[in-house]
């Protein structure tokens, strides 16, 4: 086999999928056997499983696989595999069969149409709960408003990346971080192919409603920074109106009360206080300024991404 610049490199990473592994990888094979004989490698991922995947995996012919050390989570997990891959172009998929693998050829074949990002988006999948999809829709729909990056909804991990963009990836630093987001925030132009999820295999997803919902809010401070200028822009709102009614206030009781507003003690102190309130949330909000800088410094994230192939005599 040769392995040194395989065709296709396959990333899925693994977090207890001891029971559904075994047959995941001989459909996954037949698929690649198929189509892209002996030119393609297989990169498993054990996110630090705790029940016998990692000894299903060294069962598994044609397949090379990480051992992390610990459950990294699934993020941090594709990543490795992403770092790892030595192929034309890497594909990232879920180890549970939920994703098909039948579609893969036509991840493939978009790329060799020159797609640099094929996006597999789910469509329904009407086996999860209310919380999750709910919680999915209402996380893109203002994710769309807030966040700097617009992320498609439905989109999954179930794509595929040239290896120029695998190299860019490469050289995002931080920690927190959601690939899919990154890949999209790197800014190539996506191809999408709809699917639609199949039920796992065997296990349960180990993504519960309180790691998805870490996962929406990790994802939303690593691409966005306007959480930030949330209290900054309601101070912004607060403090012009508590000082027009204080003025009007004041005057109106140096002018012996010619509007009749009969203002008790209260009635000041209310004010006073709507008053400072609104110079406390600006001035969280100018604090959240010089943080959102040095966030984005920290990031490291690089200036900018030159697509190669759409530059020209560089
Ligand atoms: N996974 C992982 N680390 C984790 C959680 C999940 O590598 O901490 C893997 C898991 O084995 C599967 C994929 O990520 O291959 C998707 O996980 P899951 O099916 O639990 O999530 P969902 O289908 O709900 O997105
Ligand atoms: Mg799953």
């Amino acid at each position: 086999m040769n392995l040194s610049k395989p065709l296709l490199s396959v990333v899925v990473p693994v977090y207890n999928e001891e029971a559904g592994l075994k047959n995941f990888h001989k459909d996954l094979c037949k698929i690649l056997q198929k189509y892209y004989k002996n030119q393609t490698e297989i990169i498993y991922v054990n996110d630090g499983s705790r029940d016998n995947t990692a000894a299903v995996l060294k069962t598994l012919q044609d397949a090379t696989y990480l051992q992390l050390t610990r459950n990294f989570g699934k993020e941090i997990a594709t990543t490795a595999g992403i770092h790892a891959a030595k192929g034309q172009a890497i594909l990232t998929l879920d180890g549970d069969g939920q994703h098909p693998v039948e579609l893969i050829p036509e991840f493939v074949k978009k790329w060799q149409a020159g797609a640099k990002v094929v996006v597999g988006r789910r469509i329904a999948n009407q086996k999860e709960g209310l919380i999750k999809r709910w919680g999915s829709k209402i996380f893109y729909a203002s994710y769309g408003k807030v966040g700097g990056v617009r992320l498609t909804p439905g989109a999954t991990d179930f794509r595929l990346i040239d290896q120029t963009v695998q190299q860019e990836f490469a050289k995002l630093t931080e920690r927190n971080r959601i690939t899919r987001g990154l890949i999209d925030w790197l800014g190539y132009p996506q191809t999408f192919i709809d699917f639609k999820a199949k039920p796992r295999l065997a296990g349960t997803a180990s993504y519960s409603t309180r790691k998805l919902m870490k996962l929406a809010i990790d994802s939303t401070i690593s691409l966005s920074l306007s959480p930030l200028y949330i209290t900054a822009y309601i101070g912004a709102l607060v403090l012009p109106v508590a000082t027009l009614i204080g003025l009007t206030m004041l005057g109106n009781w140096a002018l012996h009360d010619p509007l009749h507003f009969r203002a008790t003690g209260t009635a000041y102190l209310s004010v006073l206080i709507l008053f400072l309130i609104g110079l406390v949330l600006v001035s969280q909000g100018i604090i959240g300024l010089y943080l959102s800088h040095i966030h984005a410094e920290t990031q490291n994230r690089p200036l900018y991404i030159i697509d190669s192939e759409r530059s020209k005599g560089i």
